[in-house]
């Protein structure tokens, strides 16, 4: 998903101009059948930025429900598959790092225009 961001990061997929010409500097997903696009903020409708947030925050709760559950009940398997979930420490070191909090602001900054 983070290969997938870099490649097709350069364009938004509503309107076709760069990515760089948004006031924000982190793009919003819109997720359709097998695909995600990433447009401008600006772009989006009150729906489609919605959609954001609440994904973001349910992945957000998945993931600290996985980190509950692997210190209630630790194992190798456990451990093992929650660095296939979510990345060995290399890896999530390597990634490239979103600034959540960021994000959050420029949808919700958005929002309050529409
Ligand atoms: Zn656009």
């Amino acid at each position: 998903m983070i290969v997938r961001m870099i490649q097709s990061i350069s364009v938004c997929d509503i309107c076709g101009n760069e990515m760089s010409s948004s006031h924000y500097h982190l793009p919003a997903e819109i997720k359709e059948a097998n695909k995600i696009k990433f447009v401008h903020m600006e772009c989006c409708s009150a729906d489609e930025i919605k959609k954001n947030l609440l994904s973001y925050a349910q992945n957000q709760i998945r993931f600290y429900h996985d980190i509950v559950d692997l210190v209630n009940d630790t194992n190798m398997k456990k451990i093992k598959d929650f660095e296939m979930k979510y990345g060995m420490y290399e890896e999530v070191s390597q990634g490239i790092l979103i600034d959540r909090d960021t994000y959050i602001a420029g949808l919700i900054s958005e929002l309050k225009k529409r």
